[in-house]
């Protein structure tokens, strides 16, 4: 399975991008999939003789800032971007869906590695026009994110801590794999309601939301973005090791029933040695 790029990865690819293409100009760009471009009105070519002005996260997307139109490359579920030096192709197998080619010859590459399209590219005055940006709620990786904005998003909540946690409107950022990593750390059940937490669960979840993703950031910095998803997957402690002992109990890991084996949680330390289903 292609890991989703969550918040710390798409951290790590927007200062990579922005040490590297501020102050460089678009002298090329090539649309490969016609149906990654989201703004039919606005092509890529507009971006064409535009200079970097920033790069920036929201959520799960990077913006592209330029003196022209920005450009926002939102990931979907196994969307990537790769920047690599003139004449070096990426070795990848995901499909490369357009490019855009740099005054020093570097050429940015936006691939998507799923089944089914879920990369989107928008080019926009300012990155709010993109719908789903416009919708996000606040990001946990924010330094003034505080517990206020939490307890205003999980109090009362009659939805479960695994699907509140990846709703972008509430918490942007986190998806598929932190969710279970801030569970496991947390020591929650992925499905109990956020409004039967307690004040001392509700600490350890805020605590647990700060923790995983901080620390994630940290370790993915500095690593070449060709390596990031792996990097991810080899640091989680219970998502995607199904069967493999909990690194706290040393219990087996288990899938989350309804999941198709998408989601794992472990029984002794998030659900009191019962296991779900
Ligand atoms: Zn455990």
């Amino acid at each position: 399975m292609v890991p989703m790029p969550e918040s710390p990865e798409v951290q790590a690819l927007a200062e990579d991008l922005g040490g590297r293409l501020v102050g460089r100009e678009i002298v090329g760009v090539e649309l490969e999939e016609f149906r990654a471009l989201k703004t039919r009105t606005r092509p890529l070519d507009e971006l064409v003789g535009a200079k970097v002005t920033g790069v920036r996260r929201w959520g799960k997307h990077v913006e592209l800032a330029t003196d022209r139109a920005h450009l926002v490359i939102s990931f979907g579920r196994a969307g990537w971007a790769l920047l690599l030096p003139s004449g070096e192709e990426p070795q990848t197998d995901a499909a490369p869906l357009a490019r855009l080619r740099f005054d020093d010859g570097s050429v940015l590459t936006v691939t998507d590695a799923g089944s089914w399209l879920s990369l989107g590219l928008s080019v926009v005055a300012a990155a709010t026009e993109v719908p789903s940006i416009a919708k996000l709620g606040p990001d946990p990786l924010d330094p003034g994110y505080s517990r206020e904005q939490f307890d205003g998003i999980v109090a009362g909540r009659r939805k479960q801590l695994k699907a509140l946690l990846q709703e972008q409107e509430s918490l942007s950022g986190i998806g598929n794999a932190y969710s279970d990593e801030i569970l496991h750390v947390a020591k929650l059940s992925p499905v109990m309601h956020a409004a039967d937490l307690t004040a001392e669960e509700r600490d350890r979840l805020f605590a647990a939301v700060k923790e995983v993703l901080t620390s994630a950031v940290a370790a993915r910095r500095g690593i070449p973005l060709a390596q990031q998803k792996a990097a991810k997957v080899a640091a989680m402690r219970v998502h995607g090791r199904t069967g493999e002992p909990c690194p706290v109990c040393g219990g087996a890991i288990l899938d989350v029933p309804g999941s198709k084996g998408a989601a794992q949680y472990c029984p002794n330390c998030q659900t009191g040695g019962v296991p779900l289903g």
